[in-house]
C-alpha cells in the first residue's frame, strides 16, 4: 500500500521523556511539540535562510554547540546547499521551509535556530538587517526601552521602518527589512557607519565597538549581524536559557508595555500563534541611504 509522503516524512520524536529544562519541568516531546505548533510562525520569519542552530543534547544545562554544518545525520527533510565561506573554504549548509524540517531539528535536540540575514535564492543580497542591543549589566530594562526607541526614531529619519524582537535574554532587536539590491558589505557599511553616528551622537549611551572596556553604563550597538555568514537568534526560537524563553517579535505598542525582554515563555508564545506581530510588508523594499547622507 502506497504510504502519504506528509506522513511518512515528519520526523519521529526519540527520548520524549528527557528532560531539557529543568527548572521549567519541559521535556523533549514539550519542546518538539512547541515547534511543531510554532513552525509557520518560525518559517515565515525564517525559511530558506542558511540556519545555524544551538543543541542541548543533554538539556540547557548540559553540553551545548553551536552547529552551522548541518550533515547528513540530521535527515533529509533539511535542503543543503554548497557555499564558498568567507575564507573561500566550500562547506555545507542547510536549510529549511517546512515543518519536517523544523522538526528533523528539533529531534537532533536543536533548541535555538539561527539564521542567515538573506534568503538561500538570493544569498549574497541580504533582506534585512539586525541590530542588536546588549546592555551592559548596570543598564535596567527602561533604558534599553529609551535606547531602542532613540534608534528607531534615528533610522527613521533615514526613512527606514524598524521592528522590534524581544530576544528572550537580555536585549533587543531592531529589524531592518530592505531590499534585496545591497551586497553583504554594502549593507554592513550602512549598519557600521549608523552605529558609530549613535554613539558620536551620545557617547555616554552608546558604544558601537566590541571593547568591553567601553561598554561600562552603555548600550552595545551590534551591528556586527550584519556581515555575510553572520546569524541572530530566529523569531520564534526558544532560547536555551531557564524558563524557556522565546525571541519574540513584539508591535512598538506592545514594545512600550512589556516588563522584561524575556516576558514570553514557551507557553505565552503558544497563546500568541494567531496574532498578527509585524505590519512589515509595506517595509520590504527599503533603500539604504546613500553614504554621504550619513553624518
Ligand atoms: P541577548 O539579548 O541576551 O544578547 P542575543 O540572541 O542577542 O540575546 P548575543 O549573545 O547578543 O545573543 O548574540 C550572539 C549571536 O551571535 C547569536 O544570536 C548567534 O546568532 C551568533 N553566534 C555566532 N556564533 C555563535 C556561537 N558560537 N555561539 C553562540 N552564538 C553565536
Ligand atoms: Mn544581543
Amino acid at each position: 500500500m502506497p504510504t502519504r509522503k506528509s506522513v511518512a516524512t515528519l520526523p519521529t520524536l526519540s527520548s520524549p521523556d528527557r528532560v531539557v529544562y529543568p527548572d521549567a519541568g519541559l521535556t523533549k516531546r514539550d519542546v518538539f511539540k512547541y515547534y511543531e505548533a510554532v513552525a509557520p510562525r518560525l518559517l515565515e520569519d525564517s525559511g530558506e535562510r542558511l540556519m545555524s542552530v544551538v543543541r542541548c543534547p543533554n538539556g540547557i544545562d548540559g553540553e551545548r554547540f553551536f552547529q552551522k554544518h548541518l550533515g547528513p545525520a540530521f535527515g533529509k527533510a533539511l535542503h543543503r546547499v554548497e557555499i564558498a565561506e568567507n575564507d573561500g573554504k566550500r562547506a555545507q549548509y542547510a536549510w529549511l521551509d517546512d515543518v519536517a524540517g523544523v522538526l528533523a531539528l528539533a529531534q537532533m535536540n536543536v533548541i535555538e535556530f539561527h539564521p542567515w540575514g538573506s534568503r538561500v535564492k538570493t544569498l549574497e543580497k541580504p533582506d534585512r538587517l539586525i541590530f542588536d542591543l546588549d546592555p551592559d549589566p548596570g543598564i535596567g530594562w527602561a533604558k534599553l526601552k529609551a535606547a531602542a526607541h532613540e534608534l528607531r526614531d534615528a533610522l527613521a529619519e533615514f526613512e527606514l521602518q524598524s521592528f522590534p524582537r524581544l530576544t528572550g535574554g537580555k536585549g533587543v532587536h531592531l529589524v531592518v527589512p530592505i531590499a534585496r539590491r545591497y551586497a553583504w558589505d554594502e549593507a554592513r557599511d550602512f549598519s557600521d557607519k549608523f552605529a558609530h553616528a549613535m554613539e558620536a551622537r551620545a557617547p555616554a549611551r552608546y558604544v558601537a565597538t566590541m571593547s568591553k572596556a567601553k561598554r561600562e553604563g552603555r548600550v552595545f550597538i551590534d551591528w556586527l549581524r550584519n556581515g555575510r555568514g553572520a546569524t541572530a537568534v530566529a523569531s520564534w526560537s526558544l532560547r536555551a536559557r531557564k524558563g524557556a524563553p522565546v525571541a519574540m517579535p513584539v508591535t512598538w505598542d506592545e514594545f512600550a508595555r512589556v516588563r522584561a525582554p524575556d516576558r514570553f515563555k514557551l507557553r505565552d508564545a503558544l497563546k500568541r500563534l494567531d496574532a498578527p506581530i509585524w505590519d512589515d510588508a509595506g517595509a520590504r523594499d527599503q533603500r539604504l541611504p546613500k553614504a554621504a547622507d550619513l553624518h
